[in-house]
């Protein structure tokens, strides 16, 4: 892997958007490997494809890339609302690669990813329909909200120009890989807990029996109720204790 942009491949472009998301994937496509398999390389897929642009052959696992040449902020508008919505819902949502690269050195200054099994529907927002005197009057396109996502499903590959190793990387990917067995409203519900508890866990709660305390009310505010089946999603946690590092959930009182 390395991190220098193959400017050349977009020499015959004009628009600084097009130049950009061509030098972005021809990177991709020469360095990137898959994280759920063994598999060194991703292939691009054809445009028709709505919700993800590279593939795995080998295993199947879905991508897409978003680039930027600034730091992601806290939301980033992503393609139309309704096919990533049933993406999720059948469990069929892609990883996403998310790429800060330096325009004046071109070079992939950051990389990380957040696994499939992590993108919960809360973290999806959708956008008001274009106005009628737009080119695609009507269509609904979507926010995905970084901030919704879980710092535990974020995946670093590249960080501040350093490359992971890849053995290292996709030891982070297995990490939560059991939540692939499961169903799209208990990944959602295991991710939008995992962002919370910890939020509550670093900054509000550091006494154990207090953030034991309040989990019960946190939970309520993720969720509506009886959305999901709780105890499955804690019993998750429960055989798989290493990916949390937090207090155990035996004391608290589900809603
Ligand atoms: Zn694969």
């Amino acid at each position: 892997m390395m991190i220098d942009l193959p400017i050349h491949v977009a020499s015959s472009y004009k628009s600084p958007t097009q130049i950009a998301r061509i030098i972005a994937e021809q990177w991709l496509q020469d360095n990137m490997y898959c994280l759920a398999c063994d598999s060194t390389h991703l292939d691009a897929t054809t445009p028709e494809t709505r919700v993800h642009d590279f593939a795995c052959d080998s295993c199947d696992e879905q991508y897409q890339l978003k680039s930027k040449s600034t730091r992601f902020g806290r939301k980033l508008a992503d393609s139309a609302y309704k096919p990533l919505k049933e993406a999720i819902q059948h469990n069929r949502a892609p990883t996403f690669l998310f790429m800060h690269y330096t325009r004046d050195a071109w070079k992939v200054r950051d990389l990380f990813m957040i696994p499939s099994h992590f993108i919960p529907l809360t973290a999806i927002q959708e956008r008001r329909p274009l106005r009628p005197t737009a080119r695609r009057s009507g269509w609904i396109g979507c926010n995905i909200l970084l901030h919704r996502l879980p710092l535990d499903g974020r995946i670093q590959v590249i960080e501040d120009g350093r490359i992971r190793s890849a053995r290292d990387v996709r030891t982070d990917w297995r990490r939560f890989s059991f939540l692939r067995d499961s169903t799209w409203r208990s990944r959602g519900w295991t991710s939008d807990v995992l962002t919370h508890a910890r939020i509550a866990y670093v900054h509000l709660y550091p006494s154990t029996s207090l953030w034991s305390s309040h989990l019960p009310l946190m939970l309520d505010t993720v969720l509506p109720k009886n959305e999901t089946n709780i105890k499955e999603s804690l019993q998750y946690r429960e055989r798989n204790k290493n990916v949390m590092p937090f207090p155990s959930f035996s004391s608290v009182q589900t809603p």
